[in-house]
Parts: C-alpha cells; sequence; structure tokens
C-alpha cells in the first residue's frame, strides 16, 4: 500500500470548504465530527477525511492489486486510522464512512446490480463488505449522485435543489431535491442520459440497446458522430478531416481556432442536451443545472465552452416554462475529481444517525 499522503489543513477553522447548512443533521450548532469519504473508480479510489467541512487527509490507491472490494476498504482503513492520529483523533473518532461508486446501486442492500468498469464485483454487497471492515455507520451512494451532492453542498453553487450531469463517454446524473440525492426504487434516479431526445425513424442506437437517448447524442462517441456525419454530408473545408483521432477534445480545439464544423458540431451538441435539460427543469426545477466531467469544451475558460453554456441554455429556455427557463441557472461544475469523495462523505454524515436501510447506524462516536 502506498504511504497515505496527509494533508493538514493550515488552520483548524474556519473551514476553507462551508456547505450549505439545509439539513436536521448539517446544524451550524451541531459538534463537528470525523466522517470519511471514498470514491471507488474503475482503475483507482479517492479517499478524504473530513473534520467537520474540511479535507483534512486524503489519498488515492490503486485497484490494481485489489482481488475484491474488502482488500480496498482495508487500506482505506489503514489510510484512515493514520490520518486520524495526525489529526490528533483515534478510529472512535470516526463518525461514519461514505462509499461513491459507478453504477446502478440497490439502495436497500447496496448491490452493485451494473457497472462498466468493475465487472468481477457484480452482486457484491458493498455495504455490508464496508461495514464489516470498518464496523462504523456506512452509507453507499451511485458516483453521479455523489457528485452532485458534492457539488450541492461544496461547490461553487450550493444549493439544495440542484442537477449535476456528468459529460464523458456516456452520461450520468444525479438531482438534489431538499438536500437529498433521488435514488429512485431501482437506484436508477437522475440517469438522464437515457432520456429520449429523438423519436424518429432514424434516431441512434444508444449504448443501452434503447434508440433516441441523450447519450447517443451528447457522449463523447455521440459528439465525434455527429461531426463525422457533417464531414460526410458537406465539402466544407474542415480541419477535422484530416484529424486522424477524431474525439471531443480535438473538436473543441477545432471550434476554437474557427473551424465551422466543430462550431456547428458543438452546438448541435448544446441543442440536444437543452432539450433533456429542459425535461429536467419541469420534472425537478431545480435553481441549478451543472454539468461536471471531461466533455466541456473547455468549459468557462475557452469562448467555445461558454458558447455551449449558452446554447445548452438558450434551447432549455425556448422549451421550458417561463418561470423556470428564466431563472435556472446551467452552469460548469467546480470541484472536479473531488466532487464524488466530498460527496460520498456528505451522504455518510446525513444518514448517520438516521433509520435507514443504507445506513447502519448502531455504533456511533462524537468527536471529544
Ligand atoms: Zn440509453
Amino acid at each position: 500500500m502506498a504511504s497515505p499522503v496527509i494533508s493538514m489543513p493550515d488552520e483548524c477553522s474556519p473551514s476553507r470548504l462551508q456547505p450549505k447548512m439545509n439539513s436536521d443533521e448539517n446544524r451550524t450548532d451541531a459538534p463537528p465530527s470525523f466522517v470519511m469519504g471514498i470514491d471507488l473508480g474503475g482503475t483507482s479510489v479517492k479517499l478524504g477525511l473530513l473534520y467537520g467541512d474540511e479535507v483534512v487527509a486524503r489519498d488515492q490507491i490503486s485497484t490494481a492489486h485489489c482481488e475484491e472490494p474488502r482488500d480496498v476498504f482495508r487500506q482505506a482503513r489503514e489510510f484512515v486510522i493514520e490520518a486520524l492520529r495526525q489529526n490528533d483523533a483515534t478510529f472512535d473518532d470516526l463518525q461514519s464512512v461514505g462509499l461513491a461508486m459507478a453504477g446502478v446501486i440497490d439502495e436497500a442492500t447496496a448491490t452493485l446490480m451494473e457497472t462498466a468498469n468493475l465487472h468481477s464485483w457484480h452482486g457484491i454487497g458493498f455495504h455490508q463488505e464496508l461495514a464489516r471492515v470498518f464496523e462504523k455507520p456506512v452509507a453507499v451512494i451511485n458516483d453521479a449522485n455523489a457528485a452532485a451532492l458534492g457539488e450541492s453542498s461544496f461547490g461553487r453553487h450550493r444549493t439544495d435543489s440542484l442537477s449535476f450531469l456528468t459529460l464523458g463517454t456516456g452520461i450520468g446524473g444525479g438531482i438534489i431535491v431538499a438536500g437529498r440525492p433521488i435514488n429512485g426504487s431501482h437506484g436508477c434516479g437522475g440517469e438522464i442520459g437515457h432520456v429520449t431526445i429523438d423519436h424518429g425513424p432514424d434516431a441512434r442506437r444508444c449504448g443501452c440497446g434503447r434508440d433516441g437517448h441523450l447519450e447517443a447524442y451528447a457522449g463523447a462517441a455521440g459528439i465525434v458522430q455527429t461531426a463525422v456525419e457533417q464531414l460526410e454530408q458537406s465539402d466544407q473545408p474542415s480541419a477535422l478531416r484530416d484529424t486522424a483521432d477524431l474525439t471531443p477534445e480535438a473538436i473543441s480545439d477545432a471550434a476554437e481556432s474557427g473551424d465551422a464544423i466543430a462550431i456547428e458540431t458543438v452546438r448541435r451538441t448544446g441543442v440536444h442536451l437543452g432539450q433533456a435539460i429542459a425535461m429536467l427543469a419541469q420534472i425537478a426545477d431545480p435553481s441549478v443545472v451543472l454539468l461536471g466531467g471531461a466533455v466541456n469544451f473547455g468549459g468557462n475558460r475557452t469562448q467555445t465552452g461558454k458558447r455551449f453554456l449558452k446554447t445548452i441554455h438558450d434551447e432549455m429556455a425556448r422549451l421550458s416554462l417561463v418561470q423556470t427557463g428564466s431563472t435556472l441557472e446551467i452552469d460548469f461544475a467546480t470541484l472536479g475529481n473531488d466532487a464524488g469523495m466530498l460527496g460520498a462523505a456528505q451522504h455518510a454524515r446525513q444518514l448517520a444517525g438516521h433509520d435507514h436501510p443504507n445506513c447502519s447506524n448502531e455504533r456511533q462516536h462524537e468527536k471529544r
């Protein structure tokens, strides 16, 4: 195991990360406590220890040599014991542990039902494994829901009414209502990548096997397909014709250089997202929708990214009731890769001490 990298806070308080206090367990007069967040990705695991609202230690470990989840959790436990020690605390001071991971999660048992990367871990009861290793209240959450919760609690746009989309190979989503993530009856709540935006006979086939889903248009492969279709349908010169490996990044760079086909590809992607977000706006009425993930066309740093955002907003507003369309804010997420880990910790904190099937709470400890 790599030795933990412990980052000490510059000062004990106030915190650099002040989450919005929007629920009973987050009362500002509640004593601070240590909680741990674990973000389990396909190849690496992000670990964080929070005291109150501040990340006081963090580490990243690889899943390469982990045969099963308990190997990961044991390393995580070693990390947190050392991190607590360096913060003049003991394992008894750890209130709860939250785990975020990709895939469809049965909330009652925290069993991984479906996932892209950890195929050999299907059907494993993560909640049980986590509780067995840590002997603490534990909570398991889908990674997109965790990112949504992390952004709503610690990001630049703090609100208890927020929706979050991850734009990458696939499109994930998380919806926060009244400060809590919506998981749904089957763990699929907030899966906006699989809403239908094209009902026509030529609708694209989504990776899930259905036709016309958002992901087939605004996922990485869908964006590339949009560019390829334009290249095939016109003789217009474009730098993309000479690009061997056509990716959203290459399209983003070309758009930023003024390439008309690349610019149109970004615009069409924005329109597709705007259509889906308009549906989301009428269903959940969030105050803000955030876009995370690697496919952001440069985000707020580039003209292409800003134009992308405006296209999404304009299309959403065109299709929505005035009340939602005129007030809904759409922006890029701000926490990057930390969002899942922070959201997992926040989820654990929310559930600890509450009667919930996804959180065993028989053992609780308060900061001395
Ligand atoms: Zn689909």
